[in-house]
């Protein structure tokens, strides 16, 4: 259902989802940015995704894609396959469609995915996306189109220098379309803020979406009226949606017409383990949620003060029993391992931790989930060394066995894909022909590994790290803070290791 009056045109523009279609409906950035496309005078908009990629007319004029995952790389190639259209823009000539890209991995690393587009965008996409289509829509030579678009802040066309885009947040965004095939099936998803001022070092949430940025209260609360006239499920998003400056406000809004009768699913994507409050969880359990998410992200309190995340133990103990004194049937808790300087001593200390958490809250469903650190550009650690896979392999091994010995599930990403996510997003345009290798071979792990030894590809220093002193792939991107800055952090940050 589309919660607004679409138009129609004589330009046939494309919006794509290079993931399944489950996903693309429960993707907001993407949503948003179709919907501009569809309510536009003079444009015929399709959406398609990986697994639909019919298209009820036969040119093209422009096609964009959303990136949020790394390896939505290979996504990307798969539609343009089934479209039989050409990998490398190079290979396309005039009368094919112009393809462009945006998207937070786009937004971080741009480089080994350039090849693949005519121009993309780095930042926020949501007011230039409007100026983007009025050029696209004069039809013009791809060289003039791409002149005029050269002229937009938040506008890379490959090898020419960029200025991230950022906007102020004026009108909420929220799910233009409800959907039942949706991952989160006919939820109104609303973004109450954008970024976060807590600014962990390895976090590109918080470096890529600077200044944190929040909608007003006014806003927000029209939003979830509007949600409501078309499904009873609601979920807040952001970040740091705490930090609201009327957070509770929010809450206790959506909690008082709960307490009143009104049936409202309500859900919120984590919660912050320094600022989870009863009232918070209360209006959770209201609202139908039994089980929720908190981020200690480190091992042990010395890591935590080393990626600036600075919880305490005390703090991460009181927010379990928060959680559990107020009506949650369980609590998932997300951490990392191999961060910098990790050794088994802040494992143990883990473990440590662990049984208190457990002893301090029977009965009360605990469950871990870890993934291995990946360094990511545009923040503090992009410098960082990434752990082996053996090395790493053998901690989740550890920590599996001494974890069930106190009853605790744990679950572990793959340490192995990983390790693929830290090539790609810390690599440079020379990875951009494994990619196609890798796509032609069927995407799994192993065709990594071919494609990059079959190309002779040097990965090192995506894996082993750079100098302060060297030119990085993405340094091109005008983004604050300045790399001082993040050196600057990075080097406070080493007194904790
Ligand atoms: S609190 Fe979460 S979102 Fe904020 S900087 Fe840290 S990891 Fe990122």
């Amino acid at each position: 259902m589309k919660l607004y009056t679409p138009k129609t045109g004589e330009y046939n523009f494309v919006m794509a989802y290079p993931a399944i279609e489950e996903f693309a409906l429960s993707s907001l950035g993407y949503l948003w940015l179709y919907k501009i496309a569809d309510e536009k005078q003079g444009i015929n908009a399709v959406r398609i995704s990986t697994d639909n990629v019919s298209i009820n007319f036969k040119e093209v004029d422009s096609l964009a894609f959303s990136l949020s995952f790394d390896f939505d790389c290979l996504g990307v190639l798969e539609v343009l396959d089934k479209l039989s259209i050409p990998f490398y823009a190079k290979d396309r000539n005039e009368y094919l469609p112009l393809i462009f890209a945006g998207g937070p991995v786009i937004t971080t690393n741009p480089k080994p995915y350039e090849a693949f587009f005519d121009f993309m965008i780095i930042g926020d996409g949501e007011e230039i996306f409007d100026k983007i289509l009025d050029i696209l829509k004069l039809k013009l030579s791809k060289k003039e189109t791409l002149n005029q678009l050269s002229e937009l802040e938040g506008i890379y066309i490959p090898n020419k220098q960029c200025k991230k885009a950022s906007v102020s947040l004026n009108n909420v965004i929220y799910t233009p379309i409800i959907s039942e095939k949706s991952y989160f099936k006919n939820t109104f998803i609303i973004e109450v803020s954008r970024g976060c001022m807590n600014r962990c070092a390895f976090c590109t949430a918080s470096f890529t979406n600077l200044p944190y940025r929040y909608y007003e209260y006014d806003k927000i609360i029209d939003a979830i009226e509007l949600g409501l006239k078309h499904t009873n499920k609601i979920a807040l998003l952001g970040a740091q949606i705490s930090a609201h400056p009327q957070f509770n406000d929010i809450m206790s809004y959506i909690r008082n017409k709960i307490e009143n009768g009104q049936n409202i699913e309500l859900g919120i994507s984590s919660l912050r383990t320094d600022s989870v409050t009863a009232d918070t969880v209360k209006t959770l359990v209201l609202g139908g949620q039994k089980h929720s998410t908190i981020a200690i992200e480190a091992a042990s309190e010395r890591l935590r003060k080393f990626i600036n995340k600075n919880l305490t133990e005390e703090q991460i103990l009181n927010a379990v029993k928060i959680a559990k004194d107020n009506g949650l049937k369980g609590l998932k808790i997300y951490s990392m391992i191999g961060i910098p300087s990790e050794t088994y001593t802040d494992i143990e200390e883990f473990i440590s931790l662990a049984k208190k958490i457990k002893n301090e809250n029977k009965g009360f469903n605990i469950e871990f989930s870890f993934s291995t650190f990946v360094p990511k550009p545009q923040t503090p650690l992009q410098w960082s060394k990434r752990e082996d896979i053996k090395s790493l392999e053998k901690k989740q091994k550890f920590l599996e066995k001494e974890l069930s010995k106190i009853g605790i599930n744990s679950k572990f990403s793959s340490a192995k894909w990983d390790y693929w996510q830290t090539v790609l997003s810390r690599s440079d345009e020379n990875i951009t022909p494994a990619l196609v290798e890798i796509y032609n071979n069927g995407g799994k792990i192993g065709a990594y590994k071919k494609a990059i030894k079959g190309l002779n590809i040097d990965i090192t220093k995506s894996v082993e790290g750079f100098d302060f002193n060297e030119e990085l792939p993405w340094d091109f991107i005008e983004m604050p803070p300045a790399k001082q800055i993040l050196i600057n952090e990075y080097k406070r940050l080493c007194k904790f290791v």
